[in-house]
C-alpha cells in the first residue's frame, strides 16, 4: 500500500532500525513507548488488522510466522526470561490507530495484573 506507514518501513522508505527480520516480518521500536521495552512486530504483507488476517487464506500461515518469530524477538528485546505482553488493537474501538496490521510486545518492568 502507497501510503501506509508501516508499507513504507517495511520498504526500507522510512528509516527503522529492526530488532529482528525474517522473510515474513519486522521488529522495530515503537516510536511512542509504552513500557521501558516497546517493541512492534509487523508483517510485511498488509493486512488491516486481525479480522483481515483471519479472513484471508494467507493469514494462517502469517499468523504462524509471528509465533515463530516471538521468541526471537523477545530475546532480541532482553526479555528472555522476564516475560511480556503481546497484543494487537483491532478496529476503531480498540483504539488502532496505524491500519496495518501489527503486535505490541510490551514488557521491561512489572506490568501488573490488570490489561486495562
Ligand atoms: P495502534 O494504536 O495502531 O495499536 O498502534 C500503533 C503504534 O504505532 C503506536 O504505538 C505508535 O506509537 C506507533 N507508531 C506510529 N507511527 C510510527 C512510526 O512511524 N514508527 C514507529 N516505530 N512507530 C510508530
Ligand atoms: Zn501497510
Amino acid at each position: 500500500m502507497d501510503d501506509c506507514i508501516f508499507c513504507r518501513i517495511v520498504r526500507g522508505e522510512i528509516p527503522s532500525p529492526r530488532v529482528y527480520e525474517d522473510d515474513d516480518l519486522i521488529a522495530i521500536h515503537d516510536i511512542h513507548p509504552a513500557a521501558p521495552v516497546h517493541v512492534l512486530i509487523v508483517p510485511k504483507r498488509h493486512f488491516r488488522d486481525l479480522m483481515d488476517l483471519g479472513s484471508d487464506p494467507e493469514g494462517p500461515a502469517v499468523a504462524a510466522a509471528v509465533a515463530r518469530a516471538l521468541p526471537l524477538v523477545a530475546k532480541a528485546a532482553g526479555l528472555s526470561g522476564r516475560g511480556f505482553r503481546l497484543l494487537s488493537n483491532c478496529g476503531a474501538e480498540a483504539g488502532q490507530t496505524v491500519m496495518h496490521l501489527h503486535y505490541h510486545l510490551l514488557g521491561g518492568r512489572p506490568l501488573g495484573e490488570k490489561l486495562l
